[in-house]
Order: structure tokens, then C-alpha cells, then sequence
């Protein structure tokens, strides 16, 4: 960067020590920062007609008051001021909240320019400003500056003003002067200045068009950099893998591998071999059959002589993960062993031994593999199983066990694509998109409480049929007393309702790990038909003959948790329902529930939560792995996105870019990211 640009903004003149104080109030230190403290709308002061105008749109109208205005106070400071206005014939209501001084300029007859945010449906503008008699602007488009303290928005227009008066000659231009003429962007200086103080519409849609790409260049070239480096400092190592071995452990499973799964084999199994460590994510919806996948992988690495290790987030999957694979391994010799909370002491012990020494070659654990103490003798792949529940940091721990293994994270979790490739750019990914054949499709419905009766019916019909049902309560923190006892109380009445008929187990975090291992075998064996629980069975858990998953509060579900939940069931071959029962109030609440009756497709689903929630609630904000993007919206920006993504693939891979003056700058700029020694990436 710049060393002018990275001055104190005291630099600017008429910005003081005291007025400097106040802007970092807004994290603003340097010239740059305070240039690119973007506004965070805009008021539209050009007078429209409000035929044209849209829904939630800003609009500036001229009318004359209709009626005087009414005011009501709620407490002390708050209150709301509201008039009828007639504008061109249409008659509105305007409002402004706790601005009841307005009063005396409003009088039946005079004329006055309201500025404000149209509300379509109730004819109301939720007023900002008020002018009287017509007040047309010459400047029509006015940035709108976050501020606090004394700073407002008046008073931040002219500090950037006298900056970027001062100062613009030393705005750097980044982006190579070949992409900008091919998008034919503006150029920073120009999209800068427009973006504080916009001439048109149009223009400041070109100004922050710019510094969208701009921005998601940027981010995209630090990841594909960062890849890169880390391809080349970590020499992975190179398997090797005999086909024909693994041709002839593929042909004793119990049943043909998908087209999908076969492609996403060849395609990690090509990855080890090369010299290259791998870092590969893979996608699949629930019930794609990911674990066979993984257990393909594992047999490769341990036929050549490494160690395999298999990480998952709950106690509960893990002792199902051993189970199954004890039963493809055990036959070939080969031992699974489970490293959990659970696993103690001297048990504990030997096993950690048996790991460093190198004779136990299959490893699957909780978070428990990620302790200090536990150190393998050569450990080849590392695969995590619903990636997405694990933090960045526990990720970045397993994958620095041992020298350099080759890393898999596996998830259900539909990541949508714009997601996928901005959060784990620095990743290839493998996908099957395709479910095992005979699956049927889950119906789902959507109930009301009060239709609890008919569910409980209904799940006697199936069960009558020698099925087996879930019923799911919520329970947001694990350690939440009131949501486990929720479900101790579901438990209570079901098996009062079921009395004499069917049996009903209960499962929820707080019980013991032997305990929830003894529902679990109870439930798989069909000693109990019904099974409520907490989310602790969200992920993984798979009992082919159960085909009914009730859901009780399902509003209080995210879509991605749902449809994991829902993934439960449809395992067989039967028949599979879901039932949400739900009475949300919100209208996204409703459509929430709508969607999951209309798709059993994960990836529609988290595209459509996405839209619904914002990037940052999909992952829980802290695991999105995404920048706080100035002025860039991942939702709304994603072709940008996109773009920017394959640009910066080919400026990594082009010589020029490491060789060429031109890309001087860019290079530099990349270097001061400290990506290139493979070190970090945030
Ligand atoms: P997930 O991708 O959700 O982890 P699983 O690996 O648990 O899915 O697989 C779901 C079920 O599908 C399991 O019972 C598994 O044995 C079965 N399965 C996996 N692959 C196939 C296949 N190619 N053909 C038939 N059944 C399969
Ligand atoms: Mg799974």
C-alpha cells in the first residue's frame, strides 16, 4: 500500500487530533481507511412519481397536506407524527418517528417535499426529511454515512471530501489495466469519487461495480495464492496405490458404488497419489453415501502403509462410524478403533500407544483426536465427517498431526456454490450429486400443533407396518436445562399415548456416553419403535428402518438442520415421511416451512436458506470463514463473485503474473497478505 495513502488522516486538512479521535470511533486511522468508508445507502432526493417507485424504495415526492397531523407518545422520548399528504392525485400517509417538533411546519394546505421509504402496500412514506414548499435538489443522489458521536454524515462528506481532493493522486488502481478495460470499469480514483459523491444512478452503479470486483479480486487472489503455496511448500506424499486392490475391496461391498461415488473416488484417490497434499472437500446431500466413500479412501492409504483417521463431531456417530467400518475392515484384518470423551485410562492409553508405534493403522474420534497426546506413527489422510460442525481452528490442528497428511472434509451440508467457492476457495471439492437407486422420496408435511393427534396416528399406522419413527424436540445449547427437559416431557406423554403398545426411548446430550450407546443399539435392534430425541441424532445416524421423523417446533430450526434431520429417514427402502410440526408467526417462518414440503434437494434448500438468512446466520458467523467484505454482498454480488474467482485462478497460474511489470502492484500486494508462505489465510 501506498505510504501516503497509509498516513494518519491528521494529514487531511481540517481533521485535528480531536476530530482524528472521534473517526477511529469508526475504525478509521489512515487517509485509505477514511476514503474507503463507504457510504451505506443513499438518498434519492429526485422527485418521482410514485407509480414508478417500488416497494421498500427510497423516494422524494412534492404534495400538499391533507389532514393535521396526529401524534402519539410512547414514553418520554419516543413517538410517532403522522398526515395524510396528497401526492399527484394519490393519496398517502406519511409518518416520522420521534420528530414531533415537525408539527408546527404542518398545516392543512401547504405544500411540502417529503423524503422517505415507500411502503407499497399501506401507501406510507416512513419519513427522513421534510421541506417546505418544493425543493428540488441539483445534487440528487446523497450518501448516507454510518457515523457516531459528534461525526455526522455532513460533516464526514467534507473530511472525504478534502481527502480525496488532497490525496488523489495517491490512489493505487489494482486491478490490472487489461481486466479493467475488459469489464470496462472505472478507475479507482473515478469509482471512488463517484461512490462519495455520485453525478447519476448510473454512474455510481458502475463506481460501486468496480469496487465489488474489486474487493472480491482481491480476497480470491489471497485464496488462490495461498493454494497455491501451500501446494508447493508441503510436499505431500506420493501414495502408492495398486488399483487392482482397490477394484477387489470395491467388488466385496455389499452393493454397487454410484456412478457419483466412483467419480469422487477416482478423483481423491488421484489426488494422494500426487506429490501434492491434498485438501479436498466432499459434498454430498445426506444419504449420498459418503461413509463408503471415505472407508475406500482409508483402505487405499492403509494398503499403503500409512495410517487413517476419521473425525466426527458427536459421540454418537462416531461408535456408528466403527461399527461399520469394523464390518468391511475386520474381515481384511484390518482394526477400527474408537479414541472418544468415553474412552478412558488405561483403555485410552494402550490405544495411544498403539497409534505412535504405528500397529493400529484406523482411528475414528470426536474432537478427542485433536488432544495433545495423541501422536500417530505415519499418518497418511485425515477425513472429517459434517465438516461444518467443526470450528476452523480444530480443523487446522487435526491437519497439522503427522507430516503433512493428506486432508478430506466431508459434509452434508449443502454449501452453496457462491458460499463454496468464496469461504473454501483455497480447497478443491468433490461432489456426489447423485443418491443410491431405489431411493424414494421423502414426503414431507407440515402440520400444526393442534393436529398432534393425527401425527400420533399416523405414526401407529407405520409402526403397525413394522416401521420405526423419530420425534424430535428442539434444543438449541446442548446444556440448556428447559429444551432437555422438553424432551423428557415429549417422552412422558408418548409413552403414555403408546402405552402397552410400542416402546419409547430417549436420547438427549446429558445422558452418559454408555447410555446414549444402549438407546441407540435399543433403537437400531427395534426394541424401541419410537425414538425422541434432542439434534444429538442431526447428524450421521442411520437406522434403515426407520421412515417417520416428526419434528416438533420445527420453526425454531434452521433449513440446513432440518433437512439434516429429515435425512434420518428414506435410508431404506420403504417409504419415508417427515413431519414438521410448526405454527410459525413470521412470514419467512412460513416459507421456511413451504420449502422443505416442496424439495428434498439440499442444494436448492441452502440456496434458498441463504437467500432467506444471510451468509453469515447459514454457518453460524464465526465458522462462514469470510472477510467482512466492505462494500461487496456475497448474496446479491455472486456472478461478481464468480468472475473474480476464475480471473484470479488464471492471474495465479499465468507466468506473467509472477514475472510481468505489470502486475507489479497486484504481486506486492499479495506478498504484504503474507499468503505466500502458506501460513495463513484470513
Ligand atoms: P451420508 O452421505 O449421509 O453419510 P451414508 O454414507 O450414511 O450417507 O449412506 C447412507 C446409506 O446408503 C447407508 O445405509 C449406506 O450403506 C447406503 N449406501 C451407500 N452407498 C450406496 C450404494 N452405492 N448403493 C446402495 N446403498 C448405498
Ligand atoms: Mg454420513
Amino acid at each position: 500500500m501506498n505510504e501516503m495513502m497509509n498516513q494518519s488522516v491528521t494529514a487531511v486538512s481540517g481533521i485535528g487530533e480531536e476530530t482524528a479521535k472521534q473517526l477511529q470511533g469508526l475504525k478509521i486511522y489512515t487517509v485509505n481507511d477514511l476514503i474507503e468508508h463507504f457510504p451505506y445507502r443513499y438518498e434519492d432526493y429526485k422527485v418521482k412519481d410514485l407509480h414508478e417507485v417500488k416497494h421498500e424504495e427510497r423516494v422524494t415526492v412534492i404534495g400538499k397536506v391533507q389532514s393535521e397531523p396526529s401524534i402519539r407518545y410512547f414514553g418520554k422520548k419516543k413517538n410517532r407524527l403522522s398526515f395524510r399528504l396528497l401526492v399527484n392525485q394519490i393519496l398517502v400517509t406519511v409518518t416520522f418517528f420521534n420528530r414531533a417538533f415537525l408539527k408546527s411546519q404542518i398545516t392543512v394546505g401547504t405544500e411540502l417535499t417529503i423524503t422517505g421509504k415507500w411502503d407499497q402496500h399501506r401507501m406510507t412514506i416512513t419519513g427522513s426529511e421534510l421541506k417546505k414548499g418544493q425543493e428540488e435538489r441539483d445534487q440528487t443522489i446523497v450518501p448516507i454515512y454510518s457515523v457516531s458521536g459528534k461525526l455526522t454524515t455532513k460533516s464526514l462528506r467534507k473530511y472525504i471530501y478534502q481527502a480525496l481532493t488532497q490525496y488523489r493522486e495517491g490512489i493505487v488502481d489494482l486491478i490490472p489495466d487489461q481486466i479493467r478495460t475488459n469489464y470496462k470499469l472505472p478507475s479507482k480514483k473515478e469509482a471512488l469519487s463517484r461512490l462519495h459523491f455520485p453525478p447519476s444512478p448510473e454512474s455510481l452503479k458502475h463506481a460501486r461495480r468496480r469496487m465489488v470486483y474489486e474487493e472480491f479480486l482481491l480476497f480470491q487472489l489471497k485464496m488462490q495464492a495461498f493454494r497455491k503455496a501451500n501446494r508447493e511448500r508441503t510436499n505431500g506424499r506420493v501414495l502408492n496405490i495398486q488399483e487392482a486392490e482397490i477394484e477387489s475391496f470395491i467388488k466385496k461391498l455389499p452393493f454397487p458404488l454410484t456412478n457419483a461415488q466412483r467419480r469422487v473416488v477416482t478423483e481423491i484417490i488421484k489426488d494422494m497419489e500426487s506429490p501434492y497434499r491434498m485438501n479436498r472437500l466432499l459434498q454430498g446431500d445426506v444419504g449420498s453415501g459418503k461413509t463408503i466413500v471415505a472407508a475406500i479412501c482409508m483402505y487405499a492409504v492403509i494398503k499403503a502403509g500409512y495410517q487413517a483417521a476419521l473425525m466426527v463431531p458427536t459421540e454418537i456417530l462416531a461408535e456408528q462410524h466403527v461399527q461399520s467400518l469394523k464390518a468391511i475392515f475386520e474381515p481384511l484384518d484390518i482394526t477400527v478403533e474408537l479414541l472418544s470423551g468415553s474412552v478412558k485410562g488405561k483403555k485410552r492409553q494402550e490405544k495411544l500407544t498403539a497409534l505412535e508405534m504405528g500397529e493400529l493403522s484406523l482411528v475414528v474420534g470426536t474432537h478427542a483426536l485433536i488432544q495433545e497426546d495423541v501422536r500417530f506413527c505415519n499418518l497418511g489422510l485425515v477425513i472429517t465427517d459434517e465438516q461444518h460442525r467443526f470450528g476452523v481452528e480444530q480443523r487446522r490442528v487435526l491437519r497439522d498431526k503427522g507430516e503433512n497428511p493428506d486432508v478430506l472434509f466431508m459434509t452434508a451440508t449443502p454449501i452453496p456454490r457462491t458460499l463454496a467457492i468464496s469461504a473454501f476457495g483455497d480447497m478443491d471439492v468433490s461432489i456426489i450429486d447423485e443418491m443410491p437407486a431405489g431411493r424414494k422420496v421423502i414426503e414431507t408435511y407440515w402440520a400444526k400443533p393442534d393436529m398432534l393427534e393425527r401425527v400420533l396416528d399416523f405414526i401407529d399406522k407405520e409402526l403397525q407396518k413394522g416401521r420405526q419413527a423419530y420425534v424430535i424436540c428442539p434444543l438449541i445449547e446442548e446444556s440448556e436445562k428447559l429444551d432437555v427437559q422438553n424432551a423428557i416431557d415429549v417422552h412422558m406423554i408418548l409413552n403414555q399415548h403408546y402405552k402397552g403398545e410400542w416402546k419409547v426411548g430417549l436420547m438427549h446430550g446429558r445422558l452418559h456416553a454408555t447410555e446414549k450407546e444402549a438407546v441407540m443399539d435399543a433403537f437400531s435392534k427395534n426394541e424401541t419403535q419410537i425414538l425422541v430425541s434432542t439434534t444429538v441424532v442431526e447428524v450421521g445416524v442411520n437406522v434403515p428402518n426407520a421412515t417417520v421423523m416428526v419434528i416438533y417446533d420445527a420453526e425454531r430450526f434452521g433449513l440446513a438442520q432440518l433437512h439434516q434431520l429429515r435425512g434420518r429417514v428414506g435410508r431404506g427402502q420403504e417409504q419415508s415421511y417427515c413431519i414438521l410440526l410448526a405454527d410459525p408467526k413470521s412470514e419467512v417462518g412460513k416459507e421456511r416451512m413451504k420449502i422443505m414440503t416442496e424439495t428434498n434437494d439440499g442444494f436448492v434448500l441452502s440456496e434458498r436458506d441463504l437467500e432467506l438468512r444471510g451468509p453469515g446466520d447459514f454457518f453460524g458467523a464465526k465458522q462462514s470463514g469470510l472477510p467482512d467484505f466492505k462494500i461487496a454482498d456475497v448474496v446479491h454480488d455472486y456472478r461478481a463473485l464468480e468472475v473474480a474467482r476464475q480471473d484470479a485462478v488464471k492471474l495465479i497460474q499465468s507466468t506473467d503474473f509472477w514475472e510481468s511489470q505489470e502486475y507489479e502492484t497486484l504481486r506486492n500486494y499479495i506478498e504484504e497478505q503474507g499468503v505466500l508462505n502458506g501460513e495463513k489465510i484470513d
